[in-house]
C-alpha cells in the first residue's frame, strides 16, 4: 500500500479523495496541496447577514442512481442529515421547468397530456418525436454530437430547442460540439443495448442503488429531484475539512506544485515554491490542463491528451429582489442558443430552497448564468470582463424575461474562469489514451475530478471514492 499519498487540488474531488484515504483501515499519510487559500473549489456559498444563502457554484445535487446514493451516504457519515434541504417529487421546483423561446416562457411538458398535445414552443406533439425513437435504427459510429443524436433519434426541433437548452444548463456547452457518449453515457448505452433510448431507459430503470441508509430511503420514498444543505453547498466541503483535520490529513493551502518528477524508485517528487514533497502516489484532482503543465517531459504523450480537455467560463450573477413576485414558479428557465447565446438561463433559487431566503421571507433569489461556450464571443476575455457588464445583462434578462422591474436589493457577480470542462467529440478516445498510458507506464498517478467522467458534484465525489478504492485495493 502507498505510504504517502499526495492529493493535488482541494475542490470537492480532492477532499473526497482525502476523506476516503483518511478513513481507510490502514490509512496512509495524506498530504493535500491546494493552490488557493480555501478548499471547496467551485463550491462556494455566501451567507448574508440576514441568513440568506447565495450559491456561486452548484446549488442542488441529484439523489438518483448509485452516485446519488453514495453522496447521500457521505452526508450521513458526516452527520449532516439534519441540514439536508430536500426538493420532493411533488414540489413545484421538481415539476416545473421552463424554456424562454421567441420572447416568452413556456413550461416543459410534465404529464402525458402535455406530450400528446401541441404545446408551444414546439410545432407538433412531442409524442411524435418520442415514438420515432422506437423505430429509428441503432447508430453505428463510435460517437456523435449530442445534437446529431437527438436530431437522428427524436427530431431536429427537439434538438434545437430542448436539447440545446439542456446542454447549456448542465455543461454551459454547445450540444453541437459535446459528445453524446461522454456527456450522456446512459443514453448512449441504452441505444447500443436496446436500439431504442426510451426502451433502454425503461428497462434499465429497475436497477436500484446497492447502497442503503435512512436518508437514501427517504429520498426514494419522497422522490427527491435534488437536495442542498441549509447553510449552502459549501457546508459539504467544510464538513469534509473538519473530518480531515480530525484524522491528521496535512493540508497545505497556497501550495501549487511547480513540477512533478519521477524518482528512480517510481515515486513522485513534487517540487513546490519553497521545497519538495516525496509521495508514493499522487491523486490529481486539479483540471486536466493544470496537471499537464506539471508533468515531466517524458510524460508528454499524457500531457498532450490532458490538454485536449478544455473548459469554458461562466458568469454567475446572484440577485435578490424584495417584495417581488415571479410570473411562474418552478426550478427555473433555460434559454436556447438561437434565442440569446450569451444568456444560459435563470435559476429560481428561492422557489427550490425558500429556507435559504433569510429574514426577508418574501424576497426572491435568482441566479443568472451567462456565457459558457459563448463567453468570449459575448463578453470578450473572462480575465478582463467588467462585472458591471454582466450585472447589467443579468438585470435586463430578469426584467424582460421575468417581468421583475424593480432594482435588486442585493447582487453578487462572479466570473468563473474555465470552470466547466467540455466533453467534446473524441473525449472518450482521450480518456482511453490517458488510461492506457497510465497502465503501460505504471505511473503511480490517479486522475479524479470534473475533467474526466462527469462534471456534477456526485460524479466528482464518486470518481474520487473509486480511485481510492482501486489504490487501497478495498471497498470504501
Ligand atoms: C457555476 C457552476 C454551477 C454548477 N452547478 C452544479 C450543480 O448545480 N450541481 C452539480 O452537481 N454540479 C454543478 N456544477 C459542477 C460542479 O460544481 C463541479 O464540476 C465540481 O465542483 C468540480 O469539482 P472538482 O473538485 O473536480 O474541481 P474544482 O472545483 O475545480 O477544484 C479543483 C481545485 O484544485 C485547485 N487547483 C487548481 N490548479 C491547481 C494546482 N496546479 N495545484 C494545486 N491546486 C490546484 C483549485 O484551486 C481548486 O480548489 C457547477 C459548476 C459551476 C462552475
Amino acid at each position: 500500500m502507498a505510504r504517502t499519498v499526495a492529493v493535488l487540488g482541494g475542490g470537492i474531488s480532492g477532499l473526497s479523495a482525502c476523506y476516503h484515504l483518511a478513513r481507510a483501515a490502514r490509512a496512509p499519510r495524506v498530504v493535500l496541496l491546494e493552490r488557493g487559500g480555501r478548499v471547496g473549489g467551485w463550491i462556494r456559498s455566501t451567507r448574508a447577514r440576514d441568513g440568506a444563502v447565495f450559491e456561486h457554484g452548484p446549488r442542488g445535487l441529484r439523489p438518483a442512481g448509485p452516485r446519488g446514493a453514495s453522496a447521500l451516504r457521505l452526508v450521513s457519515e458526516l452527520g449532516l442529515d439534519a441540514d439536508v434541504l430536500a426538493v420532493p417529487g411533488d414540489h413545484t421546483a421538481s415539476r416545473h421547468r421552463f424554456l424562454f423561446v421567441r420572447g416568452a416562457l413556456h413550461p416543459l411538458p410534465a404529464s402525458l397530456g402535455g406530450l400528446v398535445r401541441t404545446v408551444p414552443p414546439f410545432s407538433r406533439p412531442l409524442l411524435w418525436s418520442l415514438l420515432r425513437d422506437l423505430v429509428v435504427p441503432r447508430g453505428r459510429g463510435p460517437d456523435e454530437s449530442v445534437h446529431a443524436f437527438a436530431s437522428r433519434r427524436f427530431s431536429a426541433e427537439l434538438a434545437d430547442v430542448a436539447i440545446d437548452s439542456l446542454c447549456r444548463g448542465v455543461f454551459a456547452g454547445d450540444c453541437r460540439a459535446l459528445s453524446l457518449r461522454s456527456c450522456f453515457p446512459a443514453l448512449f448505452e441504452a441505444e447500443q443495448r436496446h436500439r431504442s433510448v426510451l426502451l433502454g431507459m425503461a428497462l434499465g430503470a429497475g436497477k436500484g442503488p446497492a447502497l442503503d441508509s435512512a436518508l437514501i430511503r427517504r429520498a426514494r420514498a419522497e422522490r427527491w429531484s435534488q437536495w442542498s444543505l441549509r447553510g449552502g453547498m459549501e457546508t459539504l466541503p467544510e464538513a469534509l475539512l473538519d473530518f480531515m483535520r480530525s484524522r491528521d490529513v496535512e493540508l497545505h493551502c497556497h501550495a501549487a506544485p511547480k513540477r512533478l518528477q519521477l524518482t528512480a524508485d517510481q515515486r513522485w517528487q513534487i517540487i513546490l515554491e519553497d521545497g519538495s514533497i516525496v509521495a508514493d502516489h499522487v491523486i490529481s484532482a486539479i483540471p486536466a490542463g493544470a496537471l499537464a503543465d506539471l508533468l515531466p517531459d517524458e510524460a508528454e504523450p499524457l500531457a498532450q491528451a490532458l490538454r485536449g480537455i478544455q473548459a469554458v467560463s461562466v458568469g454567475v450573477v446572484n440577485l435578490q429582489y424584495d417584495d417581488a413576485t415571479l410570473p411562474v414558479t418552478g426550478f427555473g428557465h433555460l434559454v436556447p442558443s438561437f434565442e440569446n447565446s450569451s444568456l444560459l438561463g435563470i435559476v429560481y433559487d428561492s422557489v427550490a430552497f425558500p429556507e435559504q431566503n433569510g429574514a426577508k421571507g418574501n424576497s426572491i433569489r435568482l441566479t443568472v448564468m451567462l456565457g459558457g461556450a459563448w463567453f468570449t464571443q459575448s463578453f470578450g476575455d473572462p480575465e478582463t470582463v467588467l462585472p458591471a457588464t454582466l450585472l447589467h445583462q443579468a438585470q435586463e434578462a430578469v426584467r424582460t424575461q421575468l417581468g421583475v422591474l424593480t432594482t435588486p436589493s442585493h447582487s453578487i457577480v462572479m466570473v468563473h474562469k474555465a470552470c466547466l470542462p467540455q466533453y467534446t467529440l473524441g473525449h472518450c478516445q482521450r480518456i482511453e489514451t490517458i488510461t492506457q498510458y497510465l497502465q503501460q507506464e505504471g505511473l503511480p498517478l490517479s486522475l479524479v475530478g470534473a475533467s474526466y467522467e462527469g462534471v456534477s458534484v456526485i460524479d466528482c465525489l464518486y470518481s474520487a471514492k473509486m480511485a481510492v478504492a482501486r489504490l487501497l485495493g478495498q471497498a470504501c
